[in-house]
């Protein structure tokens, strides 16, 4: 009888331990594949973390991060893992006007896309004559299909918006979407919030909001999970090349350390400013889909922390409308969390497309978000301020300017066995983890269909009604394998 040695698995190696890379992981985790996972932070999660609090020692995330029911691959990669019970569905986004008067977003009994008619024709931040005016400017954003050059703040205005209601309704809504001003926005990206987001499916709105810190849920929890598959994750691991082998494919990668590993199929699932330092002019040159790479911009979002002796915040979450803080999350009321004592309370605001927050230092913004806070709850004066933190992520987002879909490469490159992955590569969706558990998702169907073994990954959209499939037209998609 001659014994037969199995063939060793082939090797994948992904750089980088953000949704992206750890969905390219987890899609292709139980393939018969070798597969390690490297990330040069001491934590997975990437953009979506936490960092112990110096002072306590209690995970604090970098900043507040929401998804939708819309984001169905994010959806699916939890399920995958097991923490999809980690989230709590909110039937209603509540805002507060500049008068501090409160009004709910919620669906009503009509069908979709007129879920939202009626909650959006009481919103009492708008007049009567004002709520038409959106309504016009969303039934006109439905037809807004063609790529265009045109920032979305002009589209608006030549679309019968008004400063008041591009402050108060378009702004509030998409800066927090999209983390862009609307002078630099692109049509696209705003179109798909509204028409894909919010109008395709009853349920599309509605937030999922994490019950654990954001270091819990995409780092302890995967890296067990990962570990359990036989996923070697190696953290405080910097990658410092992408390699090609004498054929002109890929080889493998060399750590910072100098460490050479080998591997037939490499998933770069970096940041977009990270790409051209691991990747040789020579090997970049060829990927003329990179050539465009140095056109990417990014957008800051500022978290501000806050743990206060007292209650301050009334609600559980709020999205305030025409102030400097855009969203307050309560985090006593949706995790448990409080300051020091059994009355206190801790909330996160979120401010997106900081831009003007950047010459500040951090103590002037606690000082101008608690001034707006005051504003908000007058009684806020009477609590004390246990602790603060901000967190300012410069890079927080790419930036979702006009034609930016031009530029956006795909997942499957000029190079075999070389694949991308990032919230920035073509997906169709803006900087969410949704794009990014997508973009991981491709890689990975990419490999396992070089090594003829296809599986699709990505999942479907929300299921629309023909009522909303005639009105609205086909949903915006992108990217490819
Ligand atoms: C403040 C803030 C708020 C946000 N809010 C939301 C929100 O509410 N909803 C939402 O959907 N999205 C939100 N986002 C966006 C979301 O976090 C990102 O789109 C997503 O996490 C990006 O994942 P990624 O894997 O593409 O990139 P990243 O998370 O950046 O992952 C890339 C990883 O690569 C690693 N890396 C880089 N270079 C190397 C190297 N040389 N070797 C090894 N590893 C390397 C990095 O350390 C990092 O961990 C927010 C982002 C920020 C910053």
């Amino acid at each position: 009888m001659s014994q037969h040695t199995p063939p060793a698995p082939p090797r994948v190696v992904i750089i980088g331990g953000g949704l992206a890379g750890l969905a390219a992981a987890v899609g292709l985790a139980g393939h018969d594949l070798n597969i390690t996972l490297l990330e040069s932070r001491p934590r997975l999660g990437g953009r979506a973390s936490s960092f112990p609090d110096p002072a306590t020692g209690e995970l604090v995330d970098n900043c507040q991060h929401v998804s939708m029911v819309c984001c169905t691959n994010l959806a699916d990669f939890c399920r995958r893992v097991g923490t999809d019970n980690l989230f709590r569905r909110e039937q209603a986004v509540l805002f507060l006007s500049p008068e501090g008067r409160y009004s709910t977003l919620e669906a009503g009994p009509l069908p979709a896309p007129f879920h939202l008619a009626q909650s959006f024709l009481s919103a009492n931040y708008l007049t009567v004559f004002e709520r038409l005016r959106v309504a016009y400017g969303l039934a006109c954003l439905r037809f807004a299909a063609k790529p265009s050059d045109e920032p979305f703040a002009q589209w608006l205005s030549r679309h019968g918006q008004t400063p008041r209601t591009i402050e108060r309704y378009w702004a509030t809504v998409l800066i927090s979407a999209l983390n862009e001003r609307l002078e630099r926005m692109d049509i696209g990206h705003a179109r798909k919030v509204f028409v894909d987001g919010f109008l395709r499916n009853r349920d599309g709105y509605k937030m999922e909001l994490p019950l654990v810190p954001l270091g819990e849920l995409y780092g302890s929890r995967l890296e067990t999970w990962l570990a359990s598959r036989d996923v070697d994750v190696r953290l405080t691991t910097g990658v410092r090349s992408v390699n090609l082998n004498s054929e002109g494919t890929i080889g493998g990668v060399t750590l910072r350390s100098g460490e050479v590993i080998g591997a037939e199929f490499v998933v770069l699932a970096v940041p977009f400013d990270r790409v051209a330092s691991l990747l040789p002019e020579a090997v970049r040159s060829r990927i003329i889909s990179l050539s465009r790479l140095g056109e990417f911009e990014s957008s800051p979002i500022t978290g501000v922390h806050l743990w206060f002796d007292r209650e301050v915040c009334p609600v559980d979450h709020v999205v305030t409308v025409g102030r400097l803080v855009q969203w307050v999350f309560n985090h006593t009321a949706l995790q448990g969390r409080r300051g020091n004592g059994d009355s206190g309370q801790y909330l996160q605001i979120v401010i997106s497309a900081s831009y003007d927050l950047l010459p500040l230092d951090n103590a002037a913004i606690k000082e101008a978000v608690l001034a707006d806070l005051a504003a908000i709850w007058p009684k806020s004066k009477d609590a004390v301020l246990e602790r603060w933190r901000v967190v300012t992520e410069h890079g927080a987002t790419f930036a979702v300017r006009p034609g930016i879909e031009e530029i956006r490469p795909r997942q499957r490159t000029a190079i075999e066995g070389l694949f991308l992955a990032g919230d920035w590569t073509d997906t169709g969706w803006p900087a969410t983890m949704e794009g990014a558990v997508r973009s991981g998702y491709k890689a990975a169907e990419g490999v396992l269909a070089d090594l003829d073994r296809p599986e699709p990954l990505i999942q479907p959209e929300l299921p629309e009604s023909r009522l909303a499939r005639l009105l609205l037209g086909r949903p915006s998609s992108g990217g490819s394998g």
